[in-house]
């Protein structure tokens, strides 16, 4: 079986505060909170999902809270840059609009054909908003930004290398990428036979006096879509077949997850479709309370001390 990748599932970084993050990603970019959760690696830490309206895969931007987190520093192998689309129409408004909430680093540049804000969040993290002829997606129904400016889910990441070949070769070779065109130093590659939707991996090199580390204000890891657990199970063998450890397949409740690091550093992922956000809270609800999976369920009410208390977004409270 040749199993397809239609694109990025989401993007995982760290925070060093939770309600800060909250109040930015929802309150500044309007994105919808599809999950509060916690790390099920470390349960007395949140897991923060933001998305679109339905938090469908190529939206859902994630973050692990670690309150007090040492800074990190960005730089490769990591992904250093999330790229989010917005409509084409909304570049100035977005602008002004970063400006207004006292948004820093906010920069604009022309790639390849697209306009691109650059800007920093609350952590220092890089983010930029692309502007996208025909972004696709769902806009959040409630919330700050109006639906025809709203983020419609991921554009792409920016992988930084310190020596991009293997890389390059991995992504196209094995992951079923395309090379698109090259710019300033900068590679674009093409997930999933060209699905413009959240699909574009640019990789560019950096030398090893940049080299980063990963804390607060750095992307974790990247993942990318299977579109069920038969496909995964086939990226599983041709990810060990090309000689890299990739992890046993793991449960992580909205969908299936493997782990790998591609040959420059940088931690992959790859995660199934389903079941996706609705599974344990109806659609309409989605992030508005602390979901916890069944196997944590009998450690509830000590978790929810161990926890900082969260003020979920106003406009979710209606
Ligand atoms: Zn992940």
């Amino acid at each position: 079986m040749k199993p397809t990748l239609p694109g990025i599932h989401h993007v995982t970084a760290i925070t060093a505060d939770a309600q800060q993050n909250i109040d930015f990603y929802t309150g500044v970019l309007g994105l919808r909170m599809v999950k509060v959760t916690v790390n099920f690696d470390d349960p007395t830490t949140y897991h923060l999902y933001y998305g679109d309206e339905s938090g469908r895969p190529g939206s859902a931007m994630t973050f692990f809270a670690w309150q007090g987190a040492r800074r990190g520093r960005i730089g490769p192998p990591q992904v250093t840059v999330t790229g989010f689309a917005v409509p084409a129409a909304g570049l100035e408004y977005w602008r002004e609009r970063l400006n207004e909430h006292g948004v820093r680093g906010i920069t604009e540049e022309q790639r390849f054909d697209d306009r691109v804000l650059t800007f920093r969040d609350p952590d220092d993290m890089r983010l930029e908003l692309v502007a996208t002829r025909e972004p696709g997606g769902d806009a959040p129904a409630r919330g700050p930004v109006p639906p025809e400016y709203a983020i419609r889910g991921f554009h792409g990441v920016t992988m930084a290398e310190l020596g991009p070949e293997p890389t390059a070769a991995l992504l196209t070779d094995v992951m079923g990428f395309s090379e698109e065109a090259t710019d300033n130093g900068r590679t674009r590659y093409r997930a999933g036979g060209g699905n413009p939707y959240a699909s574009a991996v640019d990789v560019v090199e950096a030398d090893a006096a940049s080299r980063g580390f990963n804390g607060a204000g750095t992307v974790h890891h990247v993942a990318f879509r299977a579109p069920d657990d038969a496909q995964q199970i086939a990226w599983q063998s041709a990810i060990a077949k090309r000689g890299l450890g990739v992890s046993p397949v793991m449960d992580r409740c909205y969908f299936h997850s493997i782990y790998f690091r591609e040959p420059g550093g940088v931690l992959f992922e790859i995660a199934t479709d389903g079941p996706g956000f609705a599974v344990d809270e109806s659609s309409e609800a989605l992030g508005q309370a602390l979901q916890l999976p069944a196997w944590m369920e009998p450690d509830r009410a000590k978790l929810e001390k161990a926890l900082p208390p969260l003020r979920l977004p106003e406009w979710l409270q209606d």
